[in-house]
């Protein structure tokens, strides 16, 4: 006898949807077919859609930054992650400058992570590395870490990783997660939050972007951009290097890239919505709309401060960075390109960071999944996550998320929640 069965779906399944019932059994989906099982327990999709767990490759829980930690912890950030239907995130370890800091590094952000309700994976970060990066892609072998984040900028605070380092590492068997911005076209000393895009212009971004890509296909290695800004910048990738996007170049955009301008940090509340990189003009989100065929996977750069905390200076050198959204992202994306974004949020993440047993719903994978009724109208609200103001709150969107199964462990159930534990997932 299954454990539960998830019937009369229609399944997503290699891009296409079907009417099948899907049984899981120890936390694994068992059976997919059109048979009724004999079950435990079941859950009736009643013709909505059946999605595998969405995946965000990009979040920052309890990430501190100076005087400031992001609003976030493990717990609550997973729980308004679950009410989005993101069944896994991938977080960051601190920044480290040499190989040996990596175990202490893991077990701290694992010892953190550990109440999380969704299952969780880390990328490691590198500050001004200065270690051995053949002993450093081993070591995180070890531990089931399959991406490396380095940032091309940030000097200001150590954390700029030399482009020589960046190229031995896509030497090795690794993915290169980088942060793209050109340091010596960035000023990290502005203060003008009107004009905060001035600050870190599109060709600080295009710059460093290409200077990665060539790397990438010099050295034949694996690099997934996060969080490009504009649609100029993925444009320009898209045109040089067509045959090695989504084959070693992967590019990733956040959803405000979609949907907030730059016009906002004009208004009063300018500061709640500074982040970095910053928000772009008008025309580069239409120009970021029409090039969502060139971008692989969506992360959210979750990162929300307090409404105390954002207001606290009024020179944007001082704000702390960043925004939240974890929990509207898949609405938000699927309201502008429909099913073509299901597999963005699933079965590419899933493949880019070797999460073998995730994004899709096929025998022997983890029983994450989604249940997704794409007709009824909303307006976004408060969300589940600590801090105190959305930046999406009030759009109308079509679609709601009815219900989220982890490990086949039903989380969400139409706007209840059930508390369980989430898994440190090795990547392969
Ligand atoms: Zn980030």
């Amino acid at each position: 006898m299954y454990d539960l069965g998830v019937i009369n779906g229609r399944v997503f399944r290699n891009g296409r949807f079907s009417k099948l019932n899907v049984y899981t059994e120890n936390g694994k989906i068992a059976y997919v077919g059109e048979e009724i099982q004999a079950c435990e327990k079941t859950i009736d999709c009643e013709n909505n859609m059946l999605l595998p767990g969405f995946i965000d490759p990009h979040v920052h829980f309890s990430l501190k930054v100076g005087e400031f930690v992001s609003a976030d912890d493990f717990v609550t950030g997973s729980k308004t992650a679950a009410y989005g239907g993101i069944t896994t995130f991938i977080d960051f370890l601190d920044p480290i400058v040499h190989e040996d800091e990596l175990e202490k590094v893991l077990m701290a952000r694992k010892e953190e992570a550990k109440d999380a309700c969704v299952d969780y994976a880390f990328h490691a970060t590198l500050g001004n590395f200065k270690g051995n990066t053949g002993k450093l892609v081993s070591l995180c072998r070890k531990h089931g870490i399959s991406s490396i984040k380095v940032f091309t900028t940030y000097s200001e605070s150590n954390r700029q990783c030399s482009y020589d380092v960046i190229e031995e590492l896509m030497l090795k068997d690794i993915t290169v997660v980088a942060h793209a911005e050109e340091d010596s076209l960035v000023d990290a000393t502005w203060k003008d939050i009107k004009n905060f895009e001035k600050s870190r212009s599109i060709q600080a971004e295009s710059t460093a972007v290409l200077k990665l890509c060539e790397i990438a296909e010099r050295t034949r290695g694996k690099l997934y951009i996060v969080h490009v800004t504009a649609g100029t910048t993925v444009m320009l990738v898209a045109r040089k290097y067509a045959k090695l996007l989504g084959e070693k170049i992967f590019l990733e955009s956040c959803p405000h890239y979609f949907y907030l301008s730059s016009n906002i940090f004009n208004s009063k509340e300018g500061g709640l919505f500074l982040l970095n990189p910053p928000l772009r003009e008008g025309k580069e989100i239409n120009k970021m709309r029409k090039s969502i065929k060139s971008i692989h996977s969506i992360g959210t750069d979750h990162c929300p401060y307090m409404i105390a905390e954002k207001m606290k200076y009024d020179t944007a050198d001082r704000v702390p960075k960043g925004i939240g959204g974890i929990e509207n992202s898949f609405i938000l994306m699927y309201n502008l390109f429909g099913n073509d974004i299901i597999p963005k949020f699933t079965s590419v993440p899933a493949k880019i960071f070797g999460l073998e047993t995730k994004g899709a719903i096929e025998v022997g994978n983890d029983a994450d999944l989604v249940i997704f009724n794409e007709l009824v109208s909303n307006n976004i609200k408060e969300t589940h996550s600590r801090c105190d103001y959305n930046v999406y709150a009030g759009l109308k969107v079509k679609g709601k998320l009815l219900a989220t199964i982890i490990g086949g462990d039903l989380i969400v159930n139409r706007d209840e929640f059930f508390d369980r534990k989430g898994r440190f997932i090795e990547r392969g």
